[in-house]
Parts: C-alpha cells; sequence; structure tokens
C-alpha cells in the first residue's frame, strides 16, 4: 500500500549522512548531494524543516566512554551539530534556496536561536529551516531533537534518513535472511527495543502521533521516491 502523503515534514539527517565514504567529518560532495535532494523536495511542495546529527564530529556518550564528563562532552556534541547545520545551509544556499539555521543554544553572531514562533514564521515564508544543538540539553540526542520539533513546528510525519532502507527484525550486516518490517507500532519498537530512534523520540511521535519513516538517504533520489510514497522504507506509526 502506498505510503500518504505528508505535507510538512522533519527531515532528520544524521551527522554520519555528510560524511560519504569517509570515516569522519563533512564531505562536501554528499553535503551537496543531500542539498539538491533537500531543494527537490521543496519545488515537490514538501513544507521542509531539518534536525542535523553530530556523529561523525563528536559524540557525547562516546568520548565519556573514554574518560570526558559527560556533560561537556554532549555540549561538544551540539557544537558539533552546529557545523554540520552551517555546512548544509551553505550547500543549499549555493543552489539558491533560502534558509535559516536556528540553534537551540544561542550563538547570536553565528546564527539565529531558536524561537518556536520565528521557525513557525520561516517555514511560511518557504524557507527551509535546520534546527541546530539539538534539544540544547546534555543527555539527549538529536532524534529526540528531531521529535520534538516534529510535534512543535506540527510536522505531519519525521523521515528519518539513514544508511539502511528501513527496520529489520536483526542486523541486515550481520544476520543473513533479516526481515524488514513494512509498519511497525510505536508501542512494538519499544517493548522489543527495536534500533529506530531513541526510546524518548519514539514516545514523543507516539505522544503526537507524528509517523516515522525510516529510510536510506545514502541512495541517490531516494528522498523523492519515498516523500512520494513509494520506495523501500519501514512506517513507524500507532
Ligand atoms: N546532544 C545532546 N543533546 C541533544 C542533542 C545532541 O547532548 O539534544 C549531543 C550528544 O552528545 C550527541 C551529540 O550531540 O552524541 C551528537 O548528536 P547525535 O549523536 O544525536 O548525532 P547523530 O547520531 O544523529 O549524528
Amino acid at each position: 500500500m502506498p505510503r500518504p502523503h505528508y505535507n510538512r515534514i522533519l527531515l532528520k539527517l544524521s551527522g554520519e549522512a555528510l560524511m560519504g565514504d569517509g570515516q569522519f567529518g563533512i564531505d562536501p560532495q554528499t553535503t551537496a548531494r543531500l542539498a539538491r535532494e533537500v531543494a527537490a523536495a521543496k519545488e515537490a511542495g514538501h513544507e521542509l524543516c531539518l534536525v542535523v546529527g553530530g556523529g561523525n564530529i563528536f559524540r557525547g556518550l562516546a568520548a565519556a566512554a573514554k574518560g570526558f564528563d559527560r556533560t561537556s562532552a554532549d555540549y561538544m556534541g551540539m557544537l558539533a551539530t552546529v557545523m554540520n547545520a552551517l555546512a548544509v545551509q551553505n550547500a543549499l544556499e549555493q543552489i539558491g534556496q533560502d534558509t535559516r539555521v536556528l540553534s537551540a543554544i544561542p550563538m547570536d553572531t553565528v546564527c539565529e536561536p531558536y524561537i518556536r514562533r520565528r521557525a513557525v514564521r520561516h517555514m511560511e515564508r518557504g524557507r527551509i529551516v535546520i534546527f541546530a544543538a539539538g534539544t540544547g540539553n546534555p543527555y539527549f540526542t538529536t532524534d529526540t531533537a528531531a521529535a520534538l520539533r516534529a510535534a512543535e513546528m506540527g510536522c505531519d510525519a519525521l523521515f528519518k534518513g539513514t544508511s539502511v532502507d528501513g527496520v529489520y527484525d536483526a542486523d541486515p550486516n550481520k544476520v543473513a535472511g533479516a526481515t524488514r518490517y513494512e509498519t511497525l507500532s510505536y508501542n512494538r519498537v519499544l517493548s522489543d527495543n527495536l534500533k529506530v530512534m531513541d526510546a524518548s523520540a519514539v514516545a514523543l511521535c507516539r505522544d503526537n502521533a507524528i509517523p516515522i519513516i525510516v529510510f536510506n538517504i545514502r541512495e541517490q533520489g531516494n528522498l523523492a521516491t519515498v516523500l512520494a510514497g513509494s520506495g523501500t522504507a519501514t512506517t513507524v506509526k500507532q
């Protein structure tokens, strides 16, 4: 069954989506390709906002495991998401898209602070809004930030771009014959501890009835296909 058309969407891009084939950092070609896909989605009539992760640069939990103070490490992770947001904004501007970066940690000389009404206004004016610095709080992830902003912005769906084409009953890279789910309930994701997004993000989407569409963002052109309701993905819903 084709998936429904969603008008206003939040696209969650993990930091790794910007790495390309590299192991770290931002690959300009990959970022430009993502920007073209985001612009195409906007031209196809979708209202878009983005949350960008930071895992290609810094992850708080991993750093804490090596001895960093967790809170400081999380702030460093949030700052990494700001760098990624600026890279995506730059790539979008280079192809003529009007964008704004709004940061949950105010840094006035770099970008706008996150103010919900301002973000809504930007979207109403047809701008692509990029949310940076996660939730602004340590001990959270950008997945939770994505769910939070999707709820605040009244998004019809949260599209999570990953390196796999959906949610499987086992790791498809490790288990031969792992099966992909076409749809899943929020509660099943939580009870089976399936690796879709972290539990707080899934619960937030459940409580606000925001479907989560997990799809492969590494495949060129896939964002348009999945937004059009076809292609391979897993939908998490009620
Ligand atoms: N982070 C945080 N609070 C937030 C969002 C992110 O502390 O609300 C930190 C956390 O340390 C995390 C890092 O920022 O590891 C990068 O975000 P994330 O791991 O979610 O990025 P992704 O995996 O999507 O690239």
